[in-house]
């Protein structure tokens, strides 16, 4: 059985306190909800603090991003070995705003995987395409490409430690969902193209969450398609009940 996963990804939003409240109330209102993984991803700043808060529940605690190099003269970085020190667990990698505003390709995103997996934490890998891909049909192309790019190199094993994300990019924040039919399309595909390289074993395993303007409202009926095994959840994480909401369709 395939793990059942919700991950907020507060991306640069709350100051602190705002921040631990937000963690507190989904421990109060999240923490009885064994059938999914709920997973916070709050920014850099919270992890530690978060880490605390969280050590004695259900809930995972994910960063957003890290550095592909290990250490050393890199002003502003994170690296991955500094998060596992904190007590962070997932890492979110390849989110289309890394790609867009700060120009992270496929191979970079490949080399925050390989650090991400040599410290033992779980890559949360998007992908995902532009409107102007799908309007021109090109959306199969472009996943199939980001994923081989981000795959290069590693190993069966190394994958099945992996979680995948698909965001359309045109659904991120826009308020428009992909509808349950188009998402599923892609998630199938995504699981054969793992299926082609990795075996039927890892990509029957591996967990794909759908991503974009994922709501209350629109959850259930996404999280209903045989491939789509949870969300990535941006703008409702931010909101303690609509998320515990979310996570609750299942
Ligand atoms: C995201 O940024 O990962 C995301 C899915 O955002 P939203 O839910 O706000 O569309």
């Amino acid at each position: 059985m395939r793990e059942k996963i919700v991950t907020g990804n507060w991306k640069m939003n709350k100051n602190f306190p705002e921040g631990i409240n937000l963690i507190q109330e989904i421990i109060e209102k999240g923490n009885s909800t064994p059938n999914v993984k709920i997973i916070v991803a709050p920014p850099f700043l919270f992890q530690y603090e978060a880490f605390n808060l969280l050590k004695n529940t259900l809930i995972g605690l994910a960063a957003q991003n890290c550095s592909e190099q290990e250490n050393g003269a890199f002003t502003g970085e994170i690296s991955a070995q500094m998060l596992k020190s904190a007590g962070t667990q997932y890492i979110i990698l390849g989110h289309s705003e890394r790609r867009s505003y700060y120009h992270e390709t496929d191979q970079v995103i490949n080399l925050k995987i390989k650090q991400t997996l040599k410290y033992d934490l779980k890559p949360i890998v998007c992908c995902g395409e532009l409107l102007e891909e799908r309007e021109k049909n090109e959306h199969f192309h472009v996943i199939k490409k980001q994923l081989n790019g981000m795959f290069e190199g590693l190993s069966a094993e190394q994958i099945s430690k992996l979680i995948i994300a698909y965001e359309p990019v045109w659904a991120i924040g826009t308020g428009k969902t992909a509808s349950p039919e188009q998402a599923q399309e892609i998630h199938q595909y995504i699981r054969e193209i793992i299926q082609n390289s990795f075996g039927g074993v890892v990509a029957q395993n591996i967990s794909i969450l759908y991503g974009g303007s994922c709501k209350p409202s629109n959850a259930k009926e996404l999280f209903e398609k045989p491939d789509i095994d949870g969300g990535l959840i941006g703008g409702a994480s931010l909101v303690a009940d609509d998320f515990i909401a979310i996570a609750k369709s299942f």
